[in-house]
Order: C-alpha cells, then structure tokens, then sequence
C-alpha cells in the first residue's frame, strides 16, 4: 500500500513537471517576469541539445515535451467567455438602454484629472482600472476618482501580459494592487480587468474564487494609438450599443499622448444621451458588487 502511494506521488510529480516545461516552451519562454515556478525547468531546459549530459541526466525530447504537441491549444478569449459568462464578462444586457464609461491604466497627473473634469461637467460616473504602482505614485488622484463617485477596479500592480506568468507572481500583481486601493480609498474592489484583455482559464478561475468578476470590453476605441479626437469618438459611436462596455484610456506613460480621448469624450458623452443611453458604471450595468 505504502510503495503503491509512492509509486503515484512519483507519476503525479513528473506529470506536473512536464506540464509545466511545455506551458513555458508553448509560450515562447518568455520568462522575464516570472518569477515563480517554471523558471527554474525552463532554463535547464534551454541549455541546449548538444551540451555533454552527465551519466545520470535524461537527454531531452528532440522536439519537447510531449505536452507541446499533444495538448489541445488554450481557449480563446471568446471560448473563456462563453464558459465563464458569470465571472468573465465584455458587455452587459442589450435590453437596458445603457452604456458603461472606463477608463484604464489610471491614474496619472496629467490626462486622468482632465477626464474627471469632463465627467464632472456632464454629472457622468464611470469606472477606472487602476494600475497599482500608478496609484502609487499618484494616491491623491486615487482618491479624488473615488470621491466623485466613480468606481476604481484593480488592473494589475505593473501591467504585464499575464498568461505568461505564475501564479504567484499573478496572485501577487492583483492581490498587491487590491490591497493598495484598500489603503487609500477604504474599498475592496471586486472588479478585475486584465492587461490587454489578455487571461488564461486558471486565472479566471483563481479570480472567480477571490469573488472577482473579470471585464473586459466590446466597444475599444483604439485611443492608444494616439488618435485625434474625431477617430476616437468615430471607434466609440459606430460600434457601441445598448449594453456596450467602452475602453478608453485615463492615463498615459512618458510620451503618450490621450489628448484626442479627452476631447473625443464630450462628444461621446452627448451623442450617446441624445440616443437616449443612461453612461453607467460596471456595477450598475452588470449588476453585480463594486467591492467589499
Ligand atoms: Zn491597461
């Protein structure tokens, strides 16, 4: 009994060690923010094939690991979302005549107070996803979003590709940043949106097990790519709809420029309420917790 428990302790570790070699090989190797576990395999791995093993080393799979080219390929995004329609959501219901405004990569001492004055002016509330380390930098502005009744979200510590991290690096980037809102506003935020929209299906489900729900969007007005005010307010009016959750951007780093999603949002605002569309926050639309 005894040797049969040891016998599967030893199948179950290699398995999981496989497992793990072929996720970093399936995504590149791309390590430089890992910190976790994965490492460690992955660059043993990548010594190289034609290295002298020593008497008690395995030589390597010529073409990796048999999970590389064995395991089905990663859910999609839109696969994610039709299997977690309760945690991992893009819009709310069309038969509401309402839109939800938000804000990400928030805050800096630039572009984010220009667009609260804006929201201000129209008595509009939206909802901004914070980077940690932005807000930071910049608690005050934290608090100034919280204390005109939007809603904050938690949008990673420093907004890297998440899929290609561990879990605890990735357990750390939002529990750090919950825990930074925590301490200047008093709020447990329950809302979580990944940077770049990018996630995998473990960590939606380590999120829905924190009672996070996770948005992403479906209107992008694409005001990254430093568009003037007119494209901006062109990407937002021609696709949005009932239900619709539109990505803007309240903060930029060195050198971008979101003076064309400002100016753009006047526009956005009034064309929106002459369709007869209520700008809510992703609470309101979702109808679901802002926070805890
Ligand atoms: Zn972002």
């Amino acid at each position: 009994m005894k040797l049969k428990n040891l016998l599967l302790a030893a199948a179950l570790f290699s398995l999981a060690g496989c497992s793990q070699a072929g996720q970093n090989a399936a995504q590149g190797g791309d390590n430089t923010n890992s910190g976790g576990r994965g490492t460690g395999s992955y660059t043993a791995q990548s010594a190289g094939d034609n290295r002298k093993l020593n008497a008690t080393e395995t030589p390597r799979l010529k073409a990796g690991a048999e999970q590389v080219h064995r395991q089905p390929q990663p859910l999609s995004l839109a696969d994610l979302h039709q299997k977690y329609k309760s945690t991992f959501l893009f819009n709310g219901p069309a038969s509401l005549r309402e839109v939800a405004l938000t804000f990400d990569d928030v805050p800096d001492n630039e572009f984010t107070p220009q667009v609260l004055d804006v929201l201000k002016a129209y008595g509009v509330r939206a909802t901004f996803f914070v980077v940690g380390n932005r807000a930071e930098a910049h608690p005050d502005i934290v608090r100034r979003i919280a204390a005109e009744g939007h809603v904050l979200g938690n949008h990673s510590y420093d907004h890297p590709n998440l899929p290609k991290m561990s879990d605890d690096v990735f357990h750390d980037q939002v529990k750090r940043t919950g825990d930074i809102l925590a301490n200047i506003t008093g709020i447990h935020t329950r809302l979580f949106r990944p940077p770049y929209g990018n996630i995998d299906e473990d960590q939606i489900k380590w999120l829905a097990s924190q009672q996070y729900h996770v948005i992403n969007w479906n209107v992008d007005s694409l005001d990254w790519k430093g568009l003037n005010a007119d494209q901006v307010a062109t990407n937002v009016l021609s696709h949005v709809n009932p239900g619709s959750i539109v990505l803007q951007h309240g903060a930029g780093g060195t050198g971008e420029d979101l003076s064309g999603t400002v100016k753009a949002l006047p526009t956005i605002i009034e064309r929106l309420q002459a369709r007869g569309i209520k700008l809510v926050t992703i609470p309101e639309l979702l109808q679901i917790p802002a926070g805890l």
